[in-house]
Parts: C-alpha cells; sequence; structure tokens
C-alpha cells in the first residue's frame, strides 16, 4: 500500500489562547489561566513519533492547500466564513461556541479544510491507495453557521462535498471514532441520502444535546445517520462490538466510493476529556474493519484528524492508524500492556445493550 501523509508546521500555530482546560479563565469564574486543552502538544508529538519510529520515510507526503471560500461555503454560511475572516484579521475571538482562535486562525483553519481536501484528491486520483490527514483545529463540531468546540470549519463535511461536486463521487460516507459526537457532520448531511454519517461518542458528552440513537436523518435522508452513544467506560470490546455490528455492515450496504475517518483519539484510556478506555491496538483494529469493508465495497479510505487530548497517548494511537493504513509495524507502544489490561477491555452488557439499539437500524441505511 502507499499511503499518503497531511502535516504542515502551520497547524500546531492554531492558538487556542490560555483556558482552565477548555473553560475560558476569568476572575469571576475562579478558573486560573493554563494551557488550553487543544493545544499543539498531542499533534506534534504525533508527528514526530512517526518520524522517530521510522514511519515517516514510507508515507508519500501530500501538501495541504487552503480551501477556497467556494468549497467552504458549500457546507458553511457566508456569513459564518465572513464573519471568521473579519474576527481573524481583528484581534481573533471565538468562532462560536468554546472556540477560541486568536490572529490568523482563519488561514490555518482553511489550510486544514484543504488539507483534507489535498488527501482526498490525491486518493481520489490514484497518487497514493489512501492517506492520513495530520490537520488542525479539527472540524466535527462546526455547524453550518457558527464553530463548535473547538472546531471552526467541518474537514471532513467539505471534504465530502468536494468528493461529490469537485470530483463526481456519488456516495461518501464519515465513519466519527472521536469520542464526542459529530454533531457538525450530522446535522449538515441531516437529509442527504447521499452522505451516510455514523458517530461513535460517549454518550452526552459534547454536544450533551445530541448524538442520540434516535438521530436517524430526515427526509429523504432518513436512516443516512447512525449515532453509537457509548456508556462511560467502553473499552477496545465496546469499540470492536459497535465496529463489527453497526459500522461494518451500514458501509456494506452503504458502499460508499469514499470513507472519511473523522479520527478523533480521545477515546483512548488516558484522555481527560473524556471516559472511555481504548488503546494504540482497539485503533488499529477499528482501522482494519474500515479497510476490509473499503476493500470488499470497492471504495477508498482518507483518515481526517480530529480530537485528542492525551498530549502523549494520542501519538502512539495515530501511529498504529497509520501503521495499518500503511500495512507496516514499526515500534511497540510501550503503555500497551498496562493499558489493554485494565479490568472491563472486554464488552460489558449494558454496552452491549446500547450497541443493540443501534444495530436496530442499520437496516434503513439507503442502498445505492
Ligand atoms: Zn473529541
Amino acid at each position: 500500500m502507499s499511503t499518503g501523509f497531511v502535516c504542515d508546521e502551520r497547524y500546531f500555530w492554531w492558538d487556542t489562547r490560555s483556558a482552565g482546560l477548555f473553560m475560558p479563565s476569568h476572575i469571576d469564574n475562579f478558573v486560573e489561566p493554563f494551557e488550553h486543552i487543544e493545544s499543539a502538544s498531542s499533534k506534534r508529538r504525533m508527528r514526530n513519533l512517526l518520524e522517530i519510529s521510522g514511519m515517516l520515510k514510507q508515507l508519500t507526503p501530500i501538501e495541504p492547500r487552503f480551501a477556497t471560500v467556494e468549497e467552504l461555503a458549500r457546507v458553511h454560511d457566508q456569513a459564518h466564513i465572513d464573519r471568521m475572516r473579519e474576527l481573524s484579521e481583528g484581534n481573533g475571538g471565538d468562532a462560536g461556541e468554546l472556540t477560541p482562535f486568536a490572529p490568523g486562525g482563519y488561514e490555518i483553519a482553511r489550510l486544514a479544510a484543504g488539507g483534507t481536501l489535498a488527501a482526498i484528491e490525491a486518493v481520489m486520483d490514484g497518487t497514493v491507495d489512501n492517506a492520513y490527514a495530520l490537520v488542525r483545529p479539527p472540524g466535527h463540531h462546526a455547524e453550518k453557521d457558527r464553530g463548535r468546540g473547538f472546531c471552526m470549519f467541518g474537514n471532513c463535511a467539505v471534504g465530502a462535498r468536494h468528493a461529490q461536486e469537485a470530483l463526481g463521487l456519488k456516495r461518501v460516507a464519515i465513519v466519527d471514532w472521536d469520542v464526542h459526537h459529530g454533531n457538525g457532520s450530522q446535522w449538515l448531511f441531516y437529509d442527504d441520502p447521499s452522505v451516510l454519517t455514523i458517530s461513535l461518542h460517549q454518550d452526552r458528552n459534547f454536544p450533551p444535546d445530541s448524538g442520540f440513537v434516535n438521530e436517524t436523518g430526515t427526509g429523504a435522508g432518513e436512516g443516512a445517520n447512525l449515532n453509537v452513544p457509548l456508556p462511560a467506560g467502553s473499552g477496545t470490546g465496546a469499540y470492536i462490538a459497535a465496529f463489527e455490528r453497526v459500522v461494518a455492515p451500514a458501509l456494506r450496504r452503504f458502499q460508499p466510493e469514499l470513507t472519511i475517518v473523522a479520527s478523533g483519539l480521545d477515546a483512548s484510556v488516558y484522555d481527560p476529556l473524556a471516559r472511555q478506555m481504548m488503546t494504540s491496538d482497539g485503533y488499529r483494529e477499528l482501522t482494519r474493519i474500515i479497510m476490509d469493508v473499503a476493500n470488499e465495497v470497492g471504495g477508498k479510505v482518507v483518515v481526517s484528524h480530529e480530537g485528542g487530548y492525551s498530549p502523549v497517548y494520542v501519538a502512539f494511537c495515530g501511529l498504529a492508524v497509520v501503521e495499518t493504513l500503511a500495512g507496516v509495524r514499526t515500534i511497540e507502544d510501550p503503555y500497551l500492556e498496562m493499558s489493554a489490561g485494565m479490568g472491563g477491555q472486554e464488552l460489558q452488557p449494558h454496552q452491549d445493550a446500547a450497541i443493540k439499539e443501534s444495530e436496530a437500524l442499520v437496516g434503513n441505511v439507503p442502498t445505492p
């Protein structure tokens, strides 16, 4: 396999300013200023681990580009795009909800969306077999008219529409394994049967009011949105079961020409913003399932980085995903024995019950 890789130093210059975790610091709320949890550390260290593990030199570099306003406007309101540019040209601001950014952030966010576009173009024109776009800021919480949850523009959503409108694809799937709900992708394509959106996430983490199993799409898009809200404490057993019983059969029905993975690595056992228990080997297995189904239905796979807040462990989970895409193994994950051995990694009965609810909806996924 030849695997493309998108990264750019400027992604690490997206500046979220200070906060207490994600909470803005202010004298009135008693939150002492600290480094914002969405910092460059986890992503920069993933790129560094790719280098020192020897993985990077086995990848095909793909240059990111700036997504154009027209490309962003396929999913976002012009007023949102204009407001982001104006704030960025001034002193920065908040892109919507909990999404602080410094001057110049508009350009970096366009480079993140454009990095995802470049990866999709390289895969669809056959330059590479598949690709990982290590972009920042993330995108899956951004909605039509506002940024949310550290996201300004929907990188994967912009990518899905680009694949259709510029590259002529008919059916695109977005599989979101970020531990938070992929609300942006869900609502942007909610009435659209040509984009299948599937999100696995920790039940009512963020946003706390979306991601329920009964959100299945509307109108012509009925059945083309699947949520798998997993209980807190879900480990590799629950994630693999959800992929085998919900994600894989849904993709087999839908037969996407392209599957875009919204790759948040914040379901990891060491993540500070969630309470799941995924390991690097868990992500390896999820990637393998996606690739196997894509192979079966004759589709392609592009992975675009989303969240992930363990400054240390994101790198090992990300390496496992990239290794699987490329079909090679490099180094061992030194944390794996301890994290995989934790109690509760295997599928638990209450997790099985949650997965069953989503599984029952797979038969409503549109077929070509
Ligand atoms: Zn997340």
